[in-house]
């Protein structure tokens, strides 16, 4: 019955494919219901609400003065074997925040540095910057992908005998499909056959473009393996997030923040390293992370020294939580116990309920006019994959030559040869993009996992089709001039 009903919408349907809102709400009114979705944001501040916290508090009635400058948090991405391990290393320990130094470093999953700053003034100010331990585009997009967005600036380490190389693109997709503000480490000026200059102009061609070539990306060239240039490096992080962000958030309130990696520990319990991105977090602080709920009963830095407080940018590990949360929950801390606890219960009934019906609203090339038209979407993001890269290449080109208007825009956030991986469906997840597959397919699990998580996958094995599609998508969803 449902099919007929959808026909009668003017909508073609085939029992297994999931429906856009839109189709929805027409279904309701034809059925004499009324149809409200919630997306998951919506549903968590709801649920907040009957426990009177506000997620939005702070972005509307804070006063500008109360909100002070938080460090940037730093992701290292970059090809395999390219340094990204070693940079990590050697800036962790040319660090040490002095006075700390005694304490044993632990491998918490982040950690922060103290970096001198000579400000406009020309005084030095102690800076710190606060790095994600885990190196790599595929923590970071997975994250992403779950709503979670902690990385502020990315750094790009590319290796300046191997030059830009597959990963090195990947990456760098992924963090421009963030908006996340990239600055390049040319690593391994040490060796030899070493060519830095080399590295700049391969990436201009990816909108990388050097300072010194009248772009505005910093390039720095350093060695993580001898400690070269480790600090001009830190410094440029610095004044990228000065320059493109306003990092700021009122540290005098709640915390709020997410857990960024978590275990079980066969004597302490679970133990989970949170970041704070806004608020203060103190011991004894009742909170909620993910489905999980506890008391702080103790909070250790990544010298594995107790604390007392976290504040804004922190990375801590949390002990006293009763479950393990995954890594992208967010954490707040809530009045009491029990209502951490009550809070805790109802996220596991709503991701329960969540699971049972699943509303898939990402977007499909079908129904992309449509949001055009509602001027709900302005870039139709796809992601490319093919079984040759020549094949690739020529679809990529092909797309890119397709003539549209100047209010939409069409933008190809990765390509790559071979089957479609999870990693495709997390940034098509965390970007709202669509995979297009040219003669390969995401197999088993991967299929399911897009299917699960409602990201569109069209499969082609002639370009000129993939091509009728989507211009015939992007025409329609010209908006009328006036
Ligand atoms: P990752 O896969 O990007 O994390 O790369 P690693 O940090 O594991 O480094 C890969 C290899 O390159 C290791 O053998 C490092 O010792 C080496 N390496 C890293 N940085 C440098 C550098 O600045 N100079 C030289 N010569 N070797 C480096």
């Amino acid at each position: 019955a449902l099919i007929t009903v959808l026909f009668a919408l003017g909508e073609m349907a085939t029992a297994t494919q999931s429906l856009d809102e839109e189709t929805f709400q027409l279904l309701g009114e034809e059925l004499g219901f009324r149809i409200e979705i919630v997306s998951p944001e919506d549903e968590e501040r709801e649920l907040l609400e009957q426990f009177d916290i506000d997620l939005d508090a702070e972005l509307e009635g804070e006063d500008d003065e109360d909100r002070l400058p938080r460090p940037p948090v730093v992701t290292v991405m970059g090809h395999v074997d390219h340094g990204k391990t070693r940079l990590l290393d050697t800036i962790r320990d040319a660090h040490v925040q002095a006075g700390e130094a005694g304490g044993i470093t632990q491998h918490i999953g982040a950690y922060q540095v103290v970096v001198d700053h000579t400000n406009d003034e020309g005084e030095i100010e102690q800076r710190p910057i606060t790095f994600i331990d885990t190196p790599g585009h595929e923590a970071f997009t997975a994250m992403r992908a779950r709503g979670a967005d902690v990385t502020d600036i990315a750094i790009l380490v590319v290796a300046a005998d191997d030059g830009v190389m597959p990963q090195t693109i990947e990456a760098l997709n992924h963090a421009q499909a963030a908006n996340v503000p990239i600055v390049v480490a040319v690593n391994k000026i040490d060796k030899e056959d070493a060519n830095p200059e080399k590295v700049r102009q391969q990436l201009t061609e990816y909108n990388l473009v050097a300072e010194e070539y009248g772009g505005d990306t910093m390039f720095v060239n350093v060695s993580a393996r001898e400690n070269l240039h480790i600090d001009d490096l830190l410094e440029a992080v610095l004044l990228t997030a000065d320059a493109a962000l306003d990092l700021r958030t009122n540290p005098d309130k709640d915390a709020r923040g997410i857990a960024i990696e978590a275990n079980l520990d066969r004597g302490r319990g679970p133990v989970a390293t949170v970041l704070v991105q806004q608020g203060t977090l103190h011991v004894g602080d009742a909170i909620v992370c993910g489905s999980g709920h506890g008391r702080v009963r103790a909070m250790l830095d990544e010298h594995g020294v107790a604390v007392e407080e976290a504040g804004p940018s922190r990375p801590v590990q949390v002990l006293g939580l009763t479950t393990v949360p995954g890594a992208g929950d967010s954490f707040l801390v809530a009045a009491d116990e029990r209502q951490a606890r009550q809070i805790a219960q109802k996220r596991e009934a709503a991701k329960r309920a969540a699971s049972l019906s699943r509303v898939r609203k990402r977007i499909s090339l079908e129904d992309i006019t449509q949001h055009m038209a509602d001027g709900k979407v302005e870039t139709l993001n796809l992601i490319l994959k093919g079984d040759a890269a020549g094949s690739v290449e020529a679809l990529e080109e092909a797309l890119l030559g397709i003539e549209i208007d100047d209010q939409v825009q069409l933008r190809i956030i990765d390509r790559g040869v071979g089957a479609i991986t999870m990693n495709n469906i997390n940034l098509a997840v965390a970007s709202n993009a669509i995979i297009i597959g040219f003669n390969v397919r995401a197999e088993g699990l991967n299929a399911d996992y897009a299917d699960k998580e409602g990201v569109e996958i069209k499969y082609y094995s002639v370009i000129y089709r993939a091509i009728e599609e989507v211009e015939a998508a992007l025409q329609g969803m010209l908006k009328p001039e006036y």
